[in-house]
């Protein structure tokens, strides 16, 4: 992990963990990040883009170096959230359990905190190891128009007992924002203005993605 940011995030207590394809960022994944951090008293957000996402194989995804710096522009003026890329850099399928050890290893005594919308927590009991990711981190799973969270946590606790007390579900404003919307939008020449922010915007624009 970069020298940069393991100083910044050392000497924290928790660190809450932000990851996406981020294809791009939007509005929808900053309000998550930033209500989970408030909410849960996180001393730092680190947003990791994924490298290559074992779920996402069957579409095109952007380069991640773009991706990557999509995300630094979004975060760059709030103090709280960093951008890593250790699973861009890393070869091959990056796998979340990965992610988490590696994390624990170099902040062992702090607790790490995985920030989710309700459809990747769903989708999570279905990940590699998921019962490693939780005994590694905490779910904080945040709301999100489309997908129902209520009584999700229950429903998981009561079929899976080992994660009870893992897993806590936040409501956060309702952004019916998505990556997926937001690059249909840009190949359709809809407005993707105020979905995202601007400097993104432009830079989608300028880069000629998504057409
Ligand atoms: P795509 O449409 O390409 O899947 P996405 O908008 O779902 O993109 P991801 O990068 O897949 O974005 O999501 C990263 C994380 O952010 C996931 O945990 C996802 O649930 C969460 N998330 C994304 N958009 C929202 C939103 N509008 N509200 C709450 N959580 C969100
Ligand atoms: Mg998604």
């Amino acid at each position: 992990m970069e020298a940069k940011i393991r100083e910044s995030i050392a000497g924290g207590k928790k660190l809450g963990i932000m990851g996406g394809t981020f294809d791009p960022i939007h509005y929808g994944h900053m309000v998550a990040a930033e209500t989970a951090r408030i909410e849960f008293g996180l001393d730092r957000v680190l947003f990791i883009p994924t490298g290559s996402p074992p779920h996402k194989e069957n579409r095109l995804i952007t380069d991640a170096s773009l991706r990557y710096e999509m995300v630094e522009m979004a975060i760059q003026n709030n103090k709280n959230f960093m951008v890593s890329r250790m699973e861009i850099d890393r070869e091959g399928p990056t796998y979340t359990v990965d992610t988490l050890r590696i994390l624990h290893s170099i902040f062992p005594e702090q607790e790490l905190q995985f920030i989710t919308g309700t459809d990747a927590l769903k989708e999570m009991l279905t990940w590699r190891e998921h019962e490693e990711v939780i005994k590694l981190a905490r779910i904080i799973g945040v709301s999100r128009p489309g997908y129902d969270s209520k009584n999700l946590i229950e429903k998981i606790s009561r079929m899976y007992p080992f994660t009870k007390n893992r897993i806590a579900q936040i409501e956060i404003p309702a952004l019916a924002i998505s990556s997926t919307d937001i690059r249909m939008r840009v190949a359709n020449n809809k407005p993707i203005r105020y979905l995202l922010p601007d400097e993104i915007r432009l830079f989608i624009k300028n880069k000629g993605l998504y057409h």
